[in-house]
C-alpha cells in the first residue's frame, strides 16, 4: 500500500499543477457561461472598507482570480431604473429612454444583453432573469394609449400635479437636510434615530419607489389620451427563459437562483441574479448603518452560495461571474441621489481597467465573442478587458450642471472638429 502511495503521490501534485493551470488558461478562454450578480445600491468607498475588513468573503475570492474596477456613473441617473437598463445594455439613455426611475420607456426591442446573446447563440442558450425588486427593476407592463374622457384628463393631470408638488416639497425638504448637514461640517454624523423612526411605523414594501400615475396625458386631433411607453423591461423580458421579479428577500432570490443552475446545468446560460437588500437597507437605516453592512454580508453570503453551486455542478471553470451595482448611496444619507460610485467585482482575468456604467454590457458580449463592431446601434461602452478607446470619465464629486459631462464633451469634441474643417478649408488655396 505504502509503495503505491509513493508512486501516487507526484501524480496528484501534477493533476493539481495541470489542473490549476488548466483552469487559469479555461477563463481566459471564452466562458461557457455568465452570472452577473448585481448588489443594488452597493456604495464603492463602503464597499472597499467591507472587504478590507474580511467581511466580505466571496466577493474577495472572485477579485482574487480576477479584479476589482472602479466604474463610475457618467450618464443617467444614479438609480435603479437607468443603472440596470445602462448595465443590461451598454448604452446612454438618448438610445434606451430610460433617463431615470421617473423619465423612461420600454427599451427598443434588441438592445439588451439578453437578446443580444439568445441571436448570437440561438435559442438553446439560456437566459435567466431572477430579481429581488417590483417596481424599478423586474417590472414588465406593457406600453398602452387608452383614450380619456375630458373628466378623467382632468382628474389625472389634477394627481400628477398633486404628486409633483409633494415630491418638490420633498427634495426642498431633503436639500435643506444636507445643507444642515454640511454647515454641521466637522460633527460626528447627526444620529439617525429621528429620521428613522417614522419610516419604520409605517413599512413600505420597497423603500426608494417613489409612487407615481402609469403614463401621461397628451391631445391628439381634440382627443384626450393616457399615454404609456412601457416598463424599460418590457420587450427585453420576453428574450428570457425564466424572468422572476419582485422577490425582495435575496434569500428567496439566491435559493431560486441557486435552483435554476440545478435545472438549466446541461445548457450554456447568462444569468442576471439581482439582490435588492442592500438597496432597501439603505433607504430604511442609512449608508453606515449596521444593515447596510448585515445586507453587503447577505448578498455575499448568496454570491459565495452561488459559486458553491457552479463548483458542485462542475461549472465554476467554465462561468465567468461578474458583480456590481446600479449605483452607490449618498454617504451617510439614506437616499442616493448623486451617488455615482460603483464597482465591478469579477473572477475574470482578463478584466484590466476601470470603466463607467456602460462599459459592462460590452465586457460580457466581448467575452462571449459576440462582434461587438457589427452591433447596431454601435454601443457607447467598450469592453474591460481592453484598453479603451475612448476617454474613461470620472464622475465629479457634486452632482455636474443640468448637461451630462459626456453630452458636453462630445459638443466640445464636435466644436474642435468644426473648427479645425474650417481652419483646414480656409488653408486650402
Ligand atoms: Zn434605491
Amino acid at each position: 500500500m505504502r509503495g503505491v502511495l509513493r508512486w501516487l503521490a507526484p501524480l496528484v501534485v501534477v493533476t493539481v499543477l495541470f489542473g490549476t493551470a488548466f483552469g487559469q488558461a479555461g477563463r481566459e478562454a471564452p466562458p461557457r457561461n455568465v452570472i452577473l450578480i448585481g448588489w443594488d445600491g452597493a456604495q464603492r468607498a463602503h464597499l472597499r472598507e467591507m472587504l478590507d475588513r474580511g467581511q466580505l468573503p466571496a466577493l474577495k475570492a472572485l477579485i482574487e482570480e480576477g479584479a476589482l474596477v472602479d466604474i463610475d456613473v457618467i450618464t443617467g441617473a444614479t438609480d435603479t431604473k437607468a443603472g440596470w437598463t445602462q448595465i443590461l445594455t451598454g448604452y446612454h439613455p438618448e438610445v434606451t429612454g430610460v433617463y431615470s426611475n421617473g423619465r423612461y420607456r420600454d427599451v427598443p426591442a434588441g438592445l439588451s444583453v439578453f437578446e443580444r446573446l439568445k441571436k448570437h447563440f440561438g435559442q438553446d442558450f439560456v437566459c435567466v432573469a431572477v430579481i429581488g425588486k417590483r417596481e424599478h427593476c423586474g417590472e414588465i407592463r406593457e406600453p398602452f394609449k387608452k383614450e380619456l374622457t375630458e373628466e378623467e384628463a382632468q382628474r389625472i393631470l389634477e394627481e400628477q400635479k398633486r404628486l409633483q408638488e409633494k415630491k418638490k416639497a420633498a427634495a426642498k425638504k431633503a436639500q435643506a437636510a444636507a445643507q444642515k448637514a454640511a454647515e454641521a461640517g466637522a460633527q460626528p454624523a447627526q444620529p439617525k434615530e429621528p429620521t428613522q423612526k417614522p419610516k419604520q411605523q409605517k413599512p413600505k414594501p420597497q423603500p426608494g419607489a417613489g409612487t407615481q400615475i402609469i403614463g401621461r396625458v397628451v391631445e391628439e386631433g381634440g382627443k384626450k389620451y393616457l399615454v404609456f411607453e412601457g416598463s424599460p423591461y418590457y420587450t427585453m423580458h420576453k428574450a428570457c427563459d425564466v424572468w422572476e421579479y419582485g422577490l425582495m428577500e435575496d434569500d428567496k432570490v439566491g435559493s431560486l437562483a441557486v435552483e435554476l443552475l440545478e435545472k438549466y446545468k446541461d445548457r450554456p446560460f447568462f444569468f442576471f441574479v439581482h439582490f435588492a437588500e442592500v438597496d432597501h437597507q439603505g433607504h430604511r437605516f442609512g449608508e453606515n448603518s449596521k444593515e447596510y453592512d448585515e445586507a453587503m454580508i447577505s448578498a455575499d453570503t448568496w454570491t459565495g452560495r452561488i459559486v458553491a453551486k457552479l463548483k458542485e455542478l462542475g461549472l465554476y471553470d467554465k462561468t465567468l461571474i461578474y458583480v456590481t451595482s446600479d449605483h452607490g448611496f449618498d454617504e451617510d444619507r439614506t437616499s442616493h441621489s448623486y451617488a455615482p460610485y460603483i464597482f465591478l467585482a469579477t473572477n475574470d482575468p482578463l478584466v484590466k481597467r476601470a470603466g463607467m456604467r456602460q462599459d459592462i454590457a460590452p465586457t460580457i458580449l466581448d467575452r462571449f465573442g459576440v462582434d461587438l463592431s457589427k452591433l447596431e446601434p454601435p454601443l457607447d461602452g467598450e469592453p474591460l478587458t481592453k484598453p479603451a478607446t475612448k476617454p474613461v470619465l470620472k464622475a465629479p464629486e457634486t452632482r455636474p450642471a443640468p448637461a451630462q459631462p459626456v453630452q458636453q464633451q462630445q459638443e466640445r469634441q464636435r466644436a474642435a472638429a468644426k473648427k479645425r474643417e474650417a481652419a483646414a478649408a480656409g488653408a486650402k488655396p
